[in-house]
């Protein structure tokens, strides 16, 4: 594979493997609860809020607020007032409009969709999925900054765009281990890949991350800049994405698809490299789309 080691699914095991064995290391107050409502607090909290800030203000909102019904039914300057020291005001509206929906539409419980939940106020995908996973165990893994860059470091080796990074953080989850697989990568992620000069001596990844196995970061922590893409392993992988969106491939055509007619060899590898990251199959002898 042009970039890192093919993701086959004993490496991706391997990684989330290893990060579980690592463990989540900050005791958290949220993270002493798994009751839906106090994590979908946490979650708006900390979506625009530093950790540290969070802490105190989520203990003083649940004991306020316990359930969406103590919420709805106060005054909105209540709960505004609750929020204190966190910022954002406007989150806290959105929260108490919510608590108002969750009794109106959910009996009082926060629902266990995604449908549902981003149909609520102030609630995107992100904060849906942190719900799913944290409170409901569903087998995803919330995309944030942190997660975001242990994916592109360690599982493929060099920046991803948004729907690769999340659809690869959602296989890494052992089935029903989401929650602990997410608060290890939160903290993997705040201690361990920082942004700039990573700890990588202390990274339970360090022998399977594919950015370390390309030569280790750079000394300013983030990612090597890639090599030329005119003529790349990238510039065929693109061009093979974009054909097979159009429709599928016959294996002798795919070496045309990918501008390389004369190199089958390396068509075949990039194609491989799609397969193994689940964005193609072959099927019937023809490349298509997964
Ligand atoms: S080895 Fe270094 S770059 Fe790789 S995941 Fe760990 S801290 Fe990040």
């Amino acid at each position: 594979m042009p970039d890192g080691a093919p993701l086959t699914a004993s490496r991706l095991d391997g990684l989330s493997r290893a990060v579980l064995a690592w463990g989540a290391r900050r005791d958290l107050p949220w993270r002493r609860t798994g009751d839906p409502w106090s994590i979908l607090v946490s979650e708006v909290m900390l979506q625009q809020t530093q950790v540290s800030r969070v802490e105190e203000a989520f203990k003083r909102f649940v004991a306020r607020f316990p359930t969406p019904r103590e919420c709805a039914g106060a005054p909105s300057a209540d709960v505004v007032r609750a929020w204190a020291g966190l910022g954002y005001h406007r989150r806290a509206l959105a929260l108490h409009r919510t608590a108002a929906l969750l009794l109106e539409r959910h009996g009082g419980r926060v629902p266990a969709t995604r449908r549902e939940l981003e149909a609520l106020p102030g609630i995107g995908p992100y904060t849906a999925r942190a719900v799913l996973a944290l409170a409901y165990g569903h087998d995803t893994v919330p995309v944030d900054t942190n997660v975001s860059r242990i994916v592109a470091r360690a599982v493929a080796g060099h920046r991803l765009r948004p729907a690769e990074t999340q659809d690869l953080a959602d296989r890494l989850v052992p089935p029903g281990r989401a929650r602990e697989l997410t608060q290890a990568m939160f903290d993997l992620g705040a201690l361990c890949c920082t942004s700039r000069n990573p700890h990588c001596d202390r990274c339970p990844l360090v022998r399977r991350c594919a950015w370390q196995r390309a030569g280790g970061p750079d000394p300013a922590g983030s990612p090597r800049p890639q090599s030329p893409f005119a003529g790349s392993d990238r510039q065929g992988r693109g061009r093979l994405l974009a054909a097979l969106r159009q429709a599928s491939l016959p294996e002798d055509d795919v070496a045309g698809a990918a501008g390389w007619p004369e190199d089958r060899q390396r068509s075949a590898r990039v194609a491989a490299a799609l397969v193994a990251e689940g964005f193609a199959r072959w099927e019937s002898g023809a490349l298509v789309l997964a």
